[in-house]
């Protein structure tokens, strides 16, 4: 497309909303990129964010925020105002299954503020983004929504095209950040190539009303048959439900009754508030994706850096998506304000703070899969042994803790082949259902 010739009053008028050379333009506004905005925002930094919706719908992304998440969440300041917003606490954790009684699964139960650093917290996503997106603007970010045909080009300085309301723009700022989620561009045209596991099984999550008899600090995962669910109750009788189920069955929530379907697949004899959740009002799409981790070979390059789900995102299994990017954001804060001469190398402590952190994570996110959503005969036989396993010996369950406390917490070797192998009897990264 020609680029408009502006005359001089237009060109004024436009400098006067965009600035064509801040220090920051961030491409996505999600929760990775809206935090990172709003931080440098506050600390004085020109910003300018972009985002390609022009409101932010629930497309079924992470609503909980691990307890680990939350201590960063809190490093950033953001805590409070989440709390503020209506972030509901959790006050228990139960793991039920159909190879223990209820009162076995009860006599495990997580006392979050007892057995962890914080407690962790529940808010909508669209809800958490328009939050940040204002919480932004007011510290000085210029937002601009609904943005089509982005390019961007590494270097120095880096390139950011646009067009926005009928207008084409080229920005040079100091540096770009891509924060633009799973099925950006950015990475992309960036030169980054991506790599990802072997999809494992189906991921939805639905939002549900009227479910006022759930215990509302309870937050529960149960796997019976060929269903893997979850529920984190937000307050006021809102839960946000998530099932796992087996990927031959690729179908099961297609089409009007998909919700209807979602929920019949709750009805589990191992959970006791299950009847809640089964005669609950869906109260949102339930959207499916295929469980795996995928991740960038190097998320940096001149100019440009990428946070979030951009920079390759952990099977949202075992939910950490969210404390991944509020650290993402600290780490990456941090390194831009700690030089005022900004280069790649500014970057080297978050990129390899976030490789150990994303392959631990992805060895817990394996374990979960293979522990809790592997179907079939061949997969229950699994997981009824893993199970087994860590009856008779507890501290097999320790990398589970990772999701919790933050995987740099636990020391390296429980996330090792030779340890992990004593929980699933083989190699994790083998062919297992
Ligand atoms: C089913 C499911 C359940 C999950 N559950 C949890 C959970 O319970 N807890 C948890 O911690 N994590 C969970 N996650 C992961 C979590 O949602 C993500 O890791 C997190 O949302 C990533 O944030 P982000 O800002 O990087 O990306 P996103 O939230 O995807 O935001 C990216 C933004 O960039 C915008 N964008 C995309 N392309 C462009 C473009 N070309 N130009 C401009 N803007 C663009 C998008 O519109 C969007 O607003 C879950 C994920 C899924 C799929």
């Amino acid at each position: 497309m020609v680029k408009p010739q502006l005359g001089q009053l237009e060109a004024e008028q436009l400098n006067t909303q965009i600035n064509l050379n801040p220090d920051v333009v961030i491409v996505g506004a999600g929760i990775a990129g809206s935090a990172l905005a709003y931080v440098l925002a506050e600390a004085g930094l020109n910003i300018v964010q972009l985002e390609k919706t022009l409101q932010h719908k629930d497309v079924v992304r992470g609503e909980w925020l691990a307890p680990w998440g939350v201590l960063e969440a809190t490093q950033l300041g953001l805590t409070d105002i989440y709390e503020t917003e209506g972030a509901h606490r959790l006050a228990r954790h139960i793991s039920y299954s159909e190879f223990l009684s209820r009162d076995e699964a009860e006599a495990m139960t997580f006392e979050m503020a007892r057995d962890f650093p914080e407690v962790p917290l529940c808010l909508g996503h669209p809800r958490t983004c328009n939050l940040l997106n204002s919480i932004a603007v007011e510290s000085g970010v210029t937002l601009c929504r609904g943005i089509t045909r982005l390019q961007v080009a590494p270097g120095k300085p880096p390139t950011v095209d646009f067009e926005w309301e009928n207008l084409s723009y080229s920005l040079m700022p100091r540096w770009v950040v891509g924060a633009d989620g799973r099925n950006g561009v950015v990475a992309r045209q960036i030169g980054c190539v991506t790599e990802h596991d072997q999809e494992h099984h189906l991921f939805s999550g639905m939002l549900v009303e009227n479910a006022y008899d759930w215990p509302e600090d309870l937050q529960v995962i149960a796997t019976e048959g060929d269903a893997n669910v979850l529920a984190f109750p937000q307050g006021e009788g809102r839960v946000r439900i998530y099932l796992g189920w087996p990927k031959e069955d690729r179908t099961r929530l297609v089409g009007p009754e998909g919700p209807k379907h979602f929920l019949e697949s709750w009805q589990l004899e191992c959970v006791p508030h299950s009847a809640v959740i089964t005669n609950a009002t869906p109260a949102s799409p339930c959207i499916a994706y295929p469980n795996f981790d995928a991740w960038v070979d190097t998320p940096v390059r001149e100019g440009v850096v990428l946070i979030g789900d951009a920079a390759g995102r952990n099977d949202p299994i075992i939910g950490q998506g969210l404390s991944i990017s509020h650290r993402d954001v600290r780490l990456v804060r941090d390194a831009m304000l700690g030089e005022k001469d900004w280069t790649t190398d500014i970057f080297n402590d978050y990129l390899s703070e976030r490789q150990e952190r994303m392959s631990r994570l992805r060895t817990v996110a394996r374990l979960t899969s293979l522990k809790d959503s592997a179907f079939g005969e061949t997969g229950r036989k699994m997981r009824h042994e893993i199970h087994e396993r860590i009856a008779k010996n507890p501290e097999l369950a320790t990398p589970n803790a990772a999701a919790f406390i933050g995987p740099e917490v636990l020391p390296a070797d429980v996330f090792s082949e030779a340890f992990t192998r004593q929980i699933v009897g083989q190699p994790i990264w083998s062919d297992l259902p």
